[in-house]
């Protein structure tokens, strides 16, 4: 057996043991595709004028949400780029209004990039319980070169979100050019030393408009190999097999999900919306309905011998309780 197996098995083992062979559910909810910032590797970039831009209605989010809810789903991430027209103000005007029109115990995560600690607060306070912001990188020269922003800003907002007591998710993408081992060790290494509650890794996939069009992408195995080193530098955290694995092979979920990756992200929002939310070509599941999703899903996980939950899935880290207690 070669030492990536052995390597994989193990970090199977270790998530089993930690979370079952439960695979948790989130609803994801893409609901605006404007972004003023310019990521080099990134579809929505500001630059990319050919892409007709959306955003959805508070009142088609919270339907959204209260369909999921009613599927039976209680948990939730809302994601979009950096959109001027959503500031965190009212992203928390949001949140408050899914919180007041569909209540019940679920979990709410928001994903919309850097902000100021005080803008964390404001979400906080509106009812959001987990924030999402990956490192993309922890090479400070090429974070800077291909965000065109600093690593360090990026990890003072990480540390803010954990220390206002959110779940606190990062991680990085495999394969971003002149990618080597060396590196993805030392994005390992970062995200362990964030202690994150979540932890997420995808392959770099080339988009066409973008700077890095003519780039190669990230093989689909070192993206698995790399939730494996997660799962052993964050034994207990939830570790999702994200999309852009399942969209290098028809299989690359199941493969992160026999790697040590215990959660599932389908996008449950408006069909006509998921295309125009093109981080990168080829993303799978574009013409169904995410809750008709559900089925395929429960399917797929039993080939990896898990099962799917719908429940909050509250991440087996420490870290939340060490926030509120700070
Ligand atoms: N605007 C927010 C959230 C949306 S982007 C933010 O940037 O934090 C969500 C994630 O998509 C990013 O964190 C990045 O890791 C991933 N992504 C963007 N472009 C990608 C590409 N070309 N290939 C693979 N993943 C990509
Ligand atoms: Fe905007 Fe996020 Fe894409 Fe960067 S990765 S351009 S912040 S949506």
């Amino acid at each position: 057996m070669s030492i990536s197996d052995s390597l994989i098995q193990h970090a199977d083992r270790l998530c089993r043991n930690e979370y079952g062979n439960s695979v948790f559910i989130r609803g994801l909810l893409e609901i605006s595709n404007y972004c003023v910032m310019n990521c080099k590797y990134c579809g929505l970039r500001r630059d990319n004028f050919r892409l007709k831009r959306y955003r959805m209605t508070f009142n088609e989010v919270i339907t959204a949400v209260e369909r999921g809810w009613q599927r039976g789903i209680r948990s939730f991430v809302l994601q979009g780029g950096e959109d001027p027209e959503l500031p965190p103000k009212a992203l928390a005007n949001l949140a408050d209004a899914i919180r007041k029109k569909v209540p019940g115990n679920y979990a709410l995560t928001f994903s919309f990039g850097t902000m100021a600690k005080d803008d964390y607060a404001q979400l906080k306070a509106a009812g959001v319980d987990r924030y999402l912001i990956r490192f993309e990188t922890s090479d400070p020269d090429l974070h800077q070169q291909l965000r065109g922003t600093t690593l360090a800003k990026r990890l003072t907002a990480i540390e803010a979100v954990k220390s206002l007591g959110f779940e606190a998710g990062s991680g990085f993408m495999t394969g971003l050019p002149g990618y080597s081992e060396e590196q993805l060790y030392r994005d390992i290494e970062l995200a362990r030393s964030l202690d994150l509650d979540m932890a997420g890794v995808g392959p770099f996939i080339p988009h066409p408009q973008t700077p890095l069009a003519k780039e190669p992408g990230s093989p689909l195995a070192l993206a698995v190999q790399a939730v494996a080193l997660l799962r052993l530098a964050l034994p207990k955290a939830n570790i999702p097999a994200t999309t852009a694995a399942g969209s290098l092979a028809p299989d690359g979920r199941e493969q992160m999900l026999a790697a040590g990756a215990n959660v599932l992200m389908p996008n449950i929002g408006p069909v006509d919306y998921k295309k125009l939310y093109e981080l990168y070509p080829g993303k799978i599941c574009l013409d169904e309905d995410g809750l008709t999703c559900l089925g395929c899903l429960a399917i797929r996980v039993k080939t990896v011998g898990k099962e799917l939950s719908m429940e909050r899935g509250d991440s087996h880290n420490l870290s939340l309780n060490k926030g509120k207690t700070a």
